[in-house]
């Protein structure tokens, strides 16, 4: 038996069987998703990449059905959500980005419109048959944010004055400081 998130089926066959699909995969396995997400951690020195962050799951379902009494418009809702990695753009360090999409498309040909069911959106396919991951990759990848930043401004340290880095930064002038009186008060130390 093949996986029904990988395998290619038209939406019409996915929608008339009402296909429920258990979503449990790898970020791995999302291959563009993988490609964005290994970009944006590529700002990190080697010391802070998160270990396995391909290895982070994608947890959802996705149900397949029809718009209509006529069955003639094939429909998918769901959800999807997967805690990825990422860095935030204000303090460039890790953090813990949720990602969450809960589609409710119709799933239409170039040509079809169907303007009646306004609580879903319009998903243009452009092949005859689809491939459900292709579905959620594409959602997850749009729901990236544009900028990646710690939500929770308490988490980033940017916006603490007298943080660890901060400190960090000032203390070997500093100490530099010091060295130096001592040493103007008494030479021979
Ligand atoms: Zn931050």
């Amino acid at each position: 038996m093949g996986n029904p998130l990988r395998d290619r089926r038209t939406a019409a066959e996915l929608a008339s069987v009402g296909q429920v699909i258990e979503i449990d995969e790898k970020i791995g396995s999302f291959t563009d998703l993988a490609k964005i997400i290994e970009t944006d951690l590529a700002a990190l020195g080697a010391d802070k990449m998160p270990a396995g962050w391909r290895e982070r799951v994608v947890r959802g379902e996705l149900q397949f059905g029809f718009a209509d009494t006529r069955k003639s418009i094939p429909t998918v809702a769901g959800r999807a959500t997967v805690d990825t990695d990422a860095v935030c753009q204000r303090c460039l360090q890790p953090f813990r980005l949720t990602l969450c999409i809960e589609p409710r498309l119709l799933l239409l040909n170039g040509q079809e419109t169907a303007k009646e069911f306004d609580e879903f959106e319009v998903w243009e396919l452009e092949e005859r048959t689809l491939r459900p991951q292709d579905i959620v990759e594409e959602l997850l990848i749009m729901a990236m944010p544009f900028s990646t930043r710690h939500d929770n401004m308490a988490d980033c340290i940017a916006f603490s004055a007298d943080d660890e880095h901060a400190t960090e930064l000032k203390r070997p002038f500093a100490a530099l400081g010091s060295q130096m009186k001592q040493h103007e008060k008494d030479p021979d130390q």
